[in-house]
């Protein structure tokens, strides 16, 4: 074996993995980056970037239907989905190259292959033997299967990017961000979704206002949401087709696409971690402390795989940070978490950052005042075809900082960023109030709230 030695190795090239080692190179660390798949990770591959796309297939549905009402006479002549997919991969594969050229140019080497810890400080790839003075593993996570009879005839997040023709009868189950935006994608394309929950509501973590504007509006346009199933058993049969097994004698039949969306595993357990002492939890998080950093020192744990917030702008900001503290010149503070905006990318998309209302008011009870509208934005003032905007700004104190604020509505993914901004520096609903809106929009709602 040859052995060959860096100041830091990456496991994983993913968003952190690329992020956090061209930052250290930058400060002129010697790295590599090891990956086994597809440069770009989860985001790129599997993830936002062709969620996204999808999603803007599923939005120009709504604007094509909603066309005649703005006077415009279409035909649409159906959707050509294996050519979306197409183009939607053709556009993946160039940014892999990019990611390949962006390491390149950073003068970081690019290992191909499965890492496996030999020891705290080396790590063994297709035969070879890597040292490093430090280890960054940044190897994300991977979509989890139910153990129960029959679920392999369903498939996850990864299956439905590989679906090179639109499902008829889909059932997605799960209740978090994957199986809202991916029922909400294909509703708004054309398929029967059923969505099943095992309990009564999805996003259990947002904001109430949140939840119940956005299931009452996805059931408007025909996603059939099912409370309270606990799938016991999947069947094939015999048209092929799948019925689905509920645990109160539930059954679904003539499901042609079953996905499951009930959360991630996280990839530590293939990793020869215990030839290293670092320790994980029983669900595969990588225990970390100060800066990211394992109970082993030298080896860090960043991105999905660490157990922190699994968002891409996340994983980033954290491995870089984490490169300049190690590598950089001048101090840095660790990232600060507390505050993190999200965005569901549903139809219509949720906005979201800081305590949602139940939140805020277990911590500070009556310290908490909310401020809500629901509206039906200009948009649909023409249109038949309607979704409403809810908004919320929990604030707190006698100051009114704002210290939550949650958008279900037309055009919040693109609305919450700066008023993160604002939220992040401390704004209170006085500093909302005397800010000039912008007329006519919705996001204007959120600094004339009464
Ligand atoms: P990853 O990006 O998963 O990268 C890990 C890499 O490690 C992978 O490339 C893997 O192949 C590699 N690897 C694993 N084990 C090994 C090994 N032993 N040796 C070598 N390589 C290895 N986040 C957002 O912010 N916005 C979104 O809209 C969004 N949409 C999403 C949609 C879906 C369907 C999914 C699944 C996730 C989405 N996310 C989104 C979450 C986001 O993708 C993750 O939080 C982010 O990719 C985590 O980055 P990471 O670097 O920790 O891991
Ligand atoms: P989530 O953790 O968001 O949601 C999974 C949900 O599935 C759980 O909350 C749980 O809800 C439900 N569930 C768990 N087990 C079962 C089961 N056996 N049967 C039925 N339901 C079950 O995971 P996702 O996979 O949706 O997404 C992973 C992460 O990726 C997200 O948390 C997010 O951080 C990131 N992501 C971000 C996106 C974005 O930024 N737009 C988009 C997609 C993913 P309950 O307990 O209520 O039943």
């Amino acid at each position: 074996m040859t052995n060959e030695h860096y100041d830091l190795l990456v496991i994983g090239g993913g968003s952190v993995g690329i992020a956090a080692a061209r930052r250290a190179a930058s400060h002129g660390a010697r790295c590599a980056v090891v990956e086994s798949g597809r440069l770009g990770g989860t985001c790129v591959n599997r993830g936002c970037v062709p969620k996204k796309v999808m999603w803007y297939a599923a939005d120009i549905a709504g604007y094509l239907h909603d066309a005649p009402d703005y006077g415009f006479e279409v035909e649409t002549r159906g959707f050509d989905w294996p050519a979306l997919v197409q183009r939607r991969e053709a556009y993946i594969a160039r940014l892999n190259g990019i990611y390949g050229r962006l390491l390149d140019d950073s003068r970081v080497d690019l290992i191909k292959g499965h890492a496996h810890f030999a020891g705290p400080h080396q790590v063994d790839v297709e035969g070879r033997a890597y040292t490093a003075d430090r280890v960054i593993i940044a190897t994300g996570g991977r979509p989890t299967r139910p153990e129960i009879p029959g679920a392999d005839f369903g498939i996850d997040s990864d299956g439905f990017f590989e679906l090179v023709k639109q499902p008829k009868r889909v059932a997605v189950v799960g209740a978090g961000y994957i199986a809202v935006e991916l029922a909400g994608v294909m509703n708004a394309l054309g398929s029967e979704v059923s969505l099943l929950l095992r309990r009564q509501h999805f996003l259990g973590r947002f904001d109430a206002c949140i939840r119940e504007s956005l299931a009452s509006m996805m059931q408007e346009d025909g996603v059939d949401i099912l409370s309270s199933v606990q799938l016991t058993s999947v069947e094939k049969g015999p048209d092929g087709r799948l019925i689905l097994h509920g645990d109160r004698g539930q059954v679904l039949e003539g499901v042609d696409t079953l996905v499951w969306a009930i959360g991630r595993d996280l990839n530590s357990d293939d990793l020869g971690l215990i030839n290293t002492g670092v320790e994980t939890r029983a669900d595969g998080r990588i225990e970390v402390g100060e800066w990211n950093e394992t109970n082993v020192p030298g080896i860090y744990a960043v991105g999905d795989v660490s157990g922190q917030a699994a968002l891409t702008p996340v994983a980033i900001m954290v491995g870089r940070r984490l490169a300049d503290h190690l590598y950089g010149r001048d101090p840095v503070p660790p990232v600060d978490l507390s505050l993190v905006p999200t965005v569901i990318f549903s139809h219509p998309p949720v906005g979201s950052i800081g305590l949602s209302e139940d939140e805020a008011r277990a911590l500070h009870g009556d310290a908490v005042k909310v401020y809500q509208s629901r509206f039906t934005p200009l948009y649909h003032a023409l249109t038949r075809h309607k979704h409403v905007t809810t908004m919320k700004l929990v604030t707190l104190g006698a100051e009114e900082r704002v210290v939550g604020c949650h958008i279900v509505g037309l055009g919040a993914d693109e609305m919450l960023q700066g008023f993160a901004v604002a939220i992040g520096m401390g704004a209170t609903k006085t500093d909302f109030d005397r800010t000039i809106a912008i007329h006519p929009t919705s996001s204007e709602e959120l600094v004339t709230l009464r």
